[in-house]
C-alpha cells in the first residue's frame, strides 16, 4: 500500500558514514515499505558541518586517554538543520538502557526518530544532555559504530509499522510481544528430516492440542533462557 510522503515514518540519522544506509534496510519487506512511503529516511553527514580545511568531526579527549571524540559544536550544526524533524532524539551508546520491544513498539508509535550515531571513542556528553538525547544501547558489548546499533533499532521498529509485515497475527506471539514469553519453536517441512521428526501434535490438525502445546514450549524455553542469562 503506496503512503503519501507526509504521512511516512520518518527516520532522520545523524552519521559520518551515511553510505552504510539503507543497507539491510532496503532489502525485502522494509524495503518495499522504503519504496511504498512507509517510512521515509533522511540522512545527515555530520561531516558536510565540519569547519576546518581538513573536515574534522573529533578531537582529543580532555583528562587524557586514547582515541577521540566527537565534536559537541559540529554535532549541534548537523542537529540545528534537521530541527523541524519529528520524533524521540536517541543516541546509540552502549551506556545506554538496554533497547526492549516494549520501548521498540513505543517508538514505532510516534511519527518518526532522530538517531545519532556514534563513531571513534564516542560522543561528547554535553551535546547529548543538552538535545536531550535518550541514551539507547543494543546490548552489553561494543560494536565499532553506531550505524550498527540503529540499523537493529531500525529494523525492530519498522517491521511494527502497520502495512509493513502485511498483517499483525505473527506479530501476536512472537518472543517479548507480551513482556514476558519467548516464542515456541517452529517447524516446516519435510516431516521428517536426518532422522528427527516434526513434534507430532503439531501435524494433528487439532487446534486445541496445538495451542496448549505451543502455550506448554513457550514457558519451559522462557524459564530455561532466564535461568542462563
Ligand atoms: N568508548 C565507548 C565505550 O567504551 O562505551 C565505545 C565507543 S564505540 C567504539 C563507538 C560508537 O559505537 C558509540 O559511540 C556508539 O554510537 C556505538 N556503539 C557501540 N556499541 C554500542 C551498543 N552496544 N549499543 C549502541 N551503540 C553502540
Amino acid at each position: 500500500m503506496k503512503k503519501n510522503i507526509e504521512n511516512a515514518y520518518k527516520v532522520s540519522i545523524l552519521t559520518l558514514f551515511p553510505e552504510i544506509f539503507p543497507g539491510p534496510l532496503g532489502v525485502s519487506l522494509i524495503g518495499k515499505a522504503l519504496s511504498n512511503k512507509i517510512w521515509d529516511l533522511n540522512l545527515i553527514n555530520i561531516r558536510d558541518f565540519a569547519n576546518d580545511k581538513h573536515k574534522s568531526v573529533d578531537d582529543t579527549p580532555y583528562g587524557g586517554g586514547a582515541g577521540m571524540v566527537m565534536r559537541p559544536d559540529i554535532i549541534e550544526l548537523a542537529i540545528n538543520s534537521i530541527s523541524h524533524f519529528p520524533g524521540p532524539r536517541i543516541c546509540l551508546t552502549p551506556r545506554g538502557a538496554k533497547l526492549t520491544q516494549a520501548k521498540v513498539k513505543k517508538l514505532s508509535l510516534d511519527e518518526g526518530l532522530v538517531l545519532l550515531c556514534g563513531r571513534y571513542e564516542g560522543i561528547d556528553q554535553r551535546v547529548i544532555d543538552y538535545y536531550n538525547f535518550e541514551e539507547i544501547s543494543i546490548g552489553d558489548y561494543v560494536v565499532t559504530g553506531g550505524e550498527s546499533a540503529a540499523i537493529v533499532l531500525l529494523e525492530s521498529v519498522l517491521r511494527l509499522l502497520p502495512n509493513v509485515l502485511g498483517g499483525v497475527d505473527t506479530l501476536e506471539e512472537e518472543s517479548f510481544s507480551d513482556n514476558t514469553l519467548l516464542e515456541y519453536p517452529q517447524y516446516t517441512k519435510p516431516r521428517e528430516w536426518n532422522g528427527l521428526n516434526v513434534p507430532e501434535v503439531l501435524t494433528s490438525g487439532d487446534h486445541g492440542k496445538i495451542k496448549s502445546w505451543r502455550d506448554k514450549k513457550r514457558v519451559e524455553i522462557t524459564k530455561i533462557r532466564k535461568l542462563d542469562s
